[in-house]
């Protein structure tokens, strides 16, 4: 069937707290055509991921906040299907930056062409993209494991955290993971190969994870702040390295009037333990993306080194439940709505 309208999901009101889904409304409109120099993108895969949450607040954080009534932004994996521009040709795949909806116009600028046929379309929002970049450079260029070196990270299972802790046994240290629940540390442990794990939801959490470290922490990748911070900072060796990537566990802190979660830093911890702590942006290391990232990380998922789940959540109606869920650890695995099948593009 032709399809002439394009769907889309605008912020409708800034959350606070939590976001709920009246936070979102789904709007329709004909789906716009490309002029010269333009092409059409028709949306295949979605990326969900906790940076959308800083976004619908007012007020800029290390990016401007989305004004309400926006087209909420994600990257996406897109499919060409009509183009006034020399450089592209209808039906090729790119990753883009497109936001929540089924089509959208591009000039060509951004977009980075994807085959198919080397690696699942889905894992350039995920392991292969900009999550897999963020653990790969955040380690190796702030944590710098050192072969027997114990790595912890938080958010175990997901997008970053799953990469994090394989990278660092790659390079020969000992991967020590904290995750939510059973499934997800079992998960963590027995499929992704780390070399411990310990449940954050545990009553007794500061005490396995005291246990699961008993060299103390040489590189703490911190995804999640809060009550992790204050079980992982007594542990932090002398030298330790602390990448500070993203604090999950405050971003629906603070806006309803509940207390703001801070993780706290004492300096006299830094004097006296020579630490590192240094927070980063992935863009931060935009030059080494495509010279290595781009040549190590399929490499690794090809030898099996890599491994990685995506949640996969079908149409574009299910990403605000999804992208609420994510905030509380429903997800498990890259979180991804899968917007129109691979193989079933309107015509
Ligand atoms: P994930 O796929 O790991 O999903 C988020 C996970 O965070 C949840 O599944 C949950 O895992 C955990 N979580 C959520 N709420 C809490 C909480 N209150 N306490 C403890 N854990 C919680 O997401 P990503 O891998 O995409 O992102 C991980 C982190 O990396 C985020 O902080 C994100 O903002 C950051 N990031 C930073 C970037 C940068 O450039 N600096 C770029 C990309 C991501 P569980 O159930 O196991 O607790």
């Amino acid at each position: 069937m032709q399809d002439s309208m394009n769907r889309r999901i605008v912020l409708a009101s800034r959350p606070k707290g939590r976001p709920t889904p009246d936070n979102f409304r789904i709007e329709s409109a004909p789906i716009p055509a490309p002029k010269d120099g333009q092409l059409l993108l028709e949306t295949v895969y979605l990326s969900l991921d906790p940076y959308m949450r800083g976004r619908m607040n007012e007020g800029k954080t290390y990016a401007d906040a989305s004004e309400l009534g926006d087209t909420m932004i994600g990257a996406t994996v897109a499919r060409v299907k009509q183009s006034r521009h020399a450089d592209w040709k209808e039906g090729e795949f790119v990753l883009a930056y497109s936001g929540w909806q089924e089509y959208a116009l591009s000039d060509g600028r951004g977009l980075r062409r994807l085959d198919p046929h080397s690696a699942p379309l889905s894992t350039a929002l995920g392991v292969l993209g900009m999550p897999g970049f963020t653990a790969y450079s955040g380690l190796l260029e702030i944590g710098q494991p050192k072969a027997g070196d114990t790595v912890v990270v938080a958010a175990a299972s997901g997008a970053v955290g799953s990469a994090v802790g394989q990278i660092a046994r790659i390079k020969g240290a000992r991967a020590v993971g904290i995750a939510g629940g059973p499934e997800k540390c079992a998960f963590v442990k027995d499929e992704l190969g780390f070399d411990a794990v310990v449940d954050h939801r545990a009553p007794d959490f500061a005490d396995q994870l005291r246990k699961a470290c008993p060299d103390g922490i040489d590189v703490y990748f911190e995804n999640v702040g809060g009550q992790v911070w204050d079980a992982v900072k007594p542990l932090l060796n002398k030298f330790a390295r602390v990448p500070v990537c993203g604090l999950v566990s405050h971003y629906n802190a603070g806006a309803d009037g509940a207390k703001e979660e801070r993780a706290a830093i004492d300096l006299q911890d830094l004097l006296f333990r020579s630490l590192t702590v240094r927070g980063f942006i992935q863009v931060d290391f935009v030059e080494q993306y495509e010279a290595d990232f781009l040549r190590e990380a399929p490499q690794w998922v090809k030898e099996g080194k890599l491994r990685y789940r995506e949640d996969i959540v079908d149409g574009l109606e299910n990403a605000p439940d999804a992208f609420i869920g994510l905030l509380e650890g429903k997800n498990f695995g890259k979180l991804s709505v899968r917007v129109k099948p691979e193989g079933q593009q309107s015509k």
